[in-house]
């Protein structure tokens, strides 16, 4: 996750929440990718430090448990460095102009200048993000396949060139675990993300400045629910709407219960309820869901989440350099 603020729901509905999930059945490693931040950020790297400690603490109050999972910051961790480095050296570069993100995002930022060296390679730095811990699984959204892919192919690329040395001293356990090569391909682990709308009816998104925290107290929820747009259909309150065109009738899909949602589709079909009403429904639902996660937020002080992400760190760069031990082995660069 890019430390770019404070998390918003269509964060933790599109990533954290699955990732709390995944952290039953799997080692998991999570991080604040604030080296991906400097693609884009490089002009101003001011909020960096800060954002990326609020990130870490949503991360908490979003449930991600430190005694299971591995929690860490992208630069504290230089093997992140390293591996983008050299598998930069083996990236065609039309890979990576055919990415559909790189234009995308040209095109969405206009106002900063991205053409530069580092946010081309971007998806090299994410393909070793990935590859750094030999993963089995990568949790993505459907938007998000074509970086795996991507990341799949590197390795591919790297493996042909450079097959795992015959005789080496690497270990019995990864030799057991990845007999083949190096750099297995990562499969995707498909996680949801349901569609979640800002206020304005856009995709939730900070850049659209119409979001929903994460870390939003309960009148703020309220307020923020009460501008929020909803089915254009319903001029007035005699109007009947339909809950599938609105983006409250969104949230409630997401959030409200099915006795709520079967309310809602009643009372917005017959013009039996009005929107006020239903938008506190809503916040009603909202809330209930932000209460518990604000409540763990807040009994993590800065030091704890400081030293979380130290220890986090730490754990990383071991595993990072079994992997980079390999690397440097495979391309004959021995230290
Ligand atoms: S009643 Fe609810 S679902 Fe229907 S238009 Fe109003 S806010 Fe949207």
């Amino acid at each position: 996750m890019r430390p770019t603020g404070k998390l918003h729901l269509g964060n933790y509905m599109g990533a954290l929440a699955n990732w709390v999930k995944l952290q039953d059945d799997y080692e998991c490693y999570f991080f604040i990718a604030d080296l991906h931040a400097l693609t884009t950020d490089y002009a101003d790297t001011s909020q960096i430090t800060p954002n990326a400690l609020e990130v870490a603490l949503d991360f908490l109050g979003g449930g991600l448990d430190p005694s299971r999972s591995t929690i860490f910051v992208q630069s504290h961790v230089t093997q992140h460095f390293e591996l983008p480095l050299l598998l930069g050296m083996i990236t065609p570069l039309g890979w990576l102009e055919r990415v559909p993100s790189y234009k995308e995002m040209q095109e969405n930022l206009a106002h900063k200048d991205l053409t530069m060296y580092g946010f081309l390679g971007y998806p090299v730095l994410m393909a070793s993000d990935i590859l750094l811990y030999q993963p089995k699984y990568v949790p993505v959204g459907q938007d998000q396949q074509a970086h795996v892919e991507l990341t799949r192919e590197i390795a591919r690329r790297f493996n042909n060139f450079y097959p795992r040395p015959k005789a080496q001293n690497v270990g019995d356990i990864l030799r057991a675990v990845h007999p083949l090569c190096v750099l297995p391909e990562p499969d995707v682990l498909l996680t949801p993300s349901p569609k979640l709308p800002g206020t304005d009816g856009r995709k939730m998104s900070k850049s659209y400045g119409n979001t929903i925290l994460m870390t939003d107290p309960e009148p703020e929820v309220r307020k923020k629910l009460k501008t929020m747009v909803t089915d254009p259909a319903r001029i007035r309150r005699t109007d009947p709407g339909d809950p599938d065109k609105c983006p409250v009738g969104d949230l409630h899909k997401v959030f409200s219960t099915p006795e709520t949602i079967a309310k809602v589709y009643e009372g917005c079909r017959s013009a039996g309820i009005g929107c006020i009403e239903c938008k506190s429904w809503a916040a009603d639902a909202l809330v209930q869901v932000l209460e518990p996660i604000q409540d763990r937020r807040a009994s993590y002080s800065e030091s704890q989440a400081k030293e979380i992400l130290a220890e986090g760190s730490r754990r990383a760069g071991v595993r990072a350099e079994q992997t980079m031990v390999e690397v440097r082995a495979a391309m004959r660069m021995l230290r």
